[in-house]
């Protein structure tokens, strides 16, 4: 494949951006391979500047469950872009948006709309803070929720891939109040509560971890979560920024029967628009500004494009079948690879949640993946050979190990086909 345009254009970025990107991942830095440029998508089709097209399983990190350029959303954002883009008053949209979501997601009563996903786990933190009058929280191993200082501990994806989960610029004083443990280790969070009494404020997690690569939660494990909150009053806070209407309409916690105290949205609610969103009781929502006394505000916050685009999602998932279609399309991917796995020798694991779906090198086939120690050292670089001989062959993954990779509803059988066709391929030639 060529990709002259691609390398002018990286060196043209590095310039003047660092590492020549707006988002660390996107550098590719831990695959060895250097990014290309996206000019356009189509339906489940990414092309680059050199014109080079490949079946995507980026899904721009989560928010494209409908493939790109889906007619419904652009005419949603068309029709809003006449009216205005954005105004500082309230819109009916944002009720609109807000509704969609409480009628999905059953922990949500009433929310709050920001900008991103950073924002809303940084804003949950607060509000969990601020109902408590604690200070500390537990965070899981791998688990990402944005950059939020305190967040920025023992992090998964992006962070993971660098080497970096943990940043620099984050004050010890701001580290010292997060704890971390393992994920899928109720016994290792019971100790954290015992050795911190009346200090905890709240347990934030990803109720299927993405950012680790997928990793779902055992049986019974959120549940214990939830439970264990309760005992030691603090609050949970999932974060369903990357699992919200993403394994169900109704997030991880319909799909696994759990309900936490705040819940974290962002991605697919906005359609491919930047937008974030925490919501939890009608009661403990009435602790934020201008009820109650914890400050949050934003100028773009509930944007009229971005929700525009983020109810006409919505909708289509809310009356289709689109959840059908992604299992039918994730059970056959998954299948696939395991079969690939199986032909070619290559100790692995697939694991996958719904249209979240990761390609684990482990050290002996099928090893699962409960919690970040159980991806080996190794596999970064084997998976960094994968993803290259895959983009070669079309097929656009996530730039990491420790990246879930997604599904959307523009995805065929004949796709997925293809899918298998190249991974099969591919670990051969690694
Ligand atoms: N939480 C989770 C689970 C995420 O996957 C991400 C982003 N990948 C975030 C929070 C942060 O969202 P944003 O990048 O929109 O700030």
């Amino acid at each position: 494949m060529p990709h002259e345009h691609s390398d002018a254009a990286f060196t043209r970025a590095k310039k003047i951006f660092p590492g020549g990107v707006n988002s660390p991942a996107r550098a590719c830095r831990s695959v060895g391979a250097d990014p290309v440029f996206a000019a356009r998508g189509e339906g489940a089709y990414v092309i680059d500047i050199d014109g080079n097209r490949y079946l995507d399983y980026v899904g721009a990190f989560g928010p494209m469950i409908l493939g790109h350029g889906r007619a419904e959303v652009l005419d949603a954002m068309r029709a809003q872009l006449t009216q205005g883009l954005s105004f500082g008053m309230p819109t009916e949209l944002e009720s609109a948006l807000g509704a969609l979501v409480v009628q999905s997601i059953p922990s949500i009563e009433r929310l709050r709309l920001v900008s991103s996903g950073t924002e809303a786990t940084m804003s949950a933190l607060r509000l969990a803070r601020g109902a408590t009058g604690r200070s500390k929280i537990i965070k899981l191993e791998g688990c990402y929720h944005g950059h939020v200082d305190n967040l920025l501990v023992k992090a998964g994806s992006g962070a993971m891939t660098l080497g970096q989960p943990d940043s620099a610029g984050v004050p010890s004083s701001t580290a010292r109040e997060t704890l971390v443990c393992g994920y899928n280790d109720l016994p290792a969070m019971e100790h954290l509560f015992e050795a911190h009494p009346g200090e905890i404020a709240a347990v934030i997690l990803e109720p299927v971890v993405g950012n680790m690569g997928v990793v779902p939660p055992e049986a019974g494990y959120l549940q214990g979560v939830v439970a264990m909150c309760k005992k030691h009053g603090a609050l949970s806070i999932f974060d369903e920024v990357m699992t919200g209407f993403r394994v169900g309409l109704g997030g991880a916690q319909s799909r696994y029967h759990v309900k936490p105290d705040i819940t974290c949205l962002g991605k697919i609610i906005g359609g491919g628009m930047p937008i974030g969103a925490y919501g939890a009781s009608s009661e403990l929502m009435a602790t934020i500004a201008p009820e109650g006394p914890v400050y949050q505000a934003g100028t773009n916050s509930g944007n009229p494009v971005s929700v525009a685009a983020g109810i006409a999602t919505l909708t289509i998932l809310a009356r289709g079948d689109v959840y059908e279609r992604l299992e039918h399309l994730g059970k056959a991917l998954e299948g696939g690879l395991n079969e690939a796995l199986a032909a070619t020798g290559v100790p692995g694991t697939v694991q996958r949640v719904g249209s979240m779906i990761t390609l684990f090198f482990t050290e002996q086939m099928g090893a699962p993946v409960r919690r970040l120690e159980d991806v080996p050292a190794s596999a970064k670089e084997r998976f960094g050979r994968f993803f290259r001989a895959m983009r070669e062959r079309g097929q656009m993954l996530p730039p990491s190990q420790y990246e879930a990779w997604f599904i959307s509803n523009a995805h065929t059988d004949d796709d997925i086909g293809s899918t298998i066709v190249a991974a099969r391929q591919a670990l051969c030639e690694i």
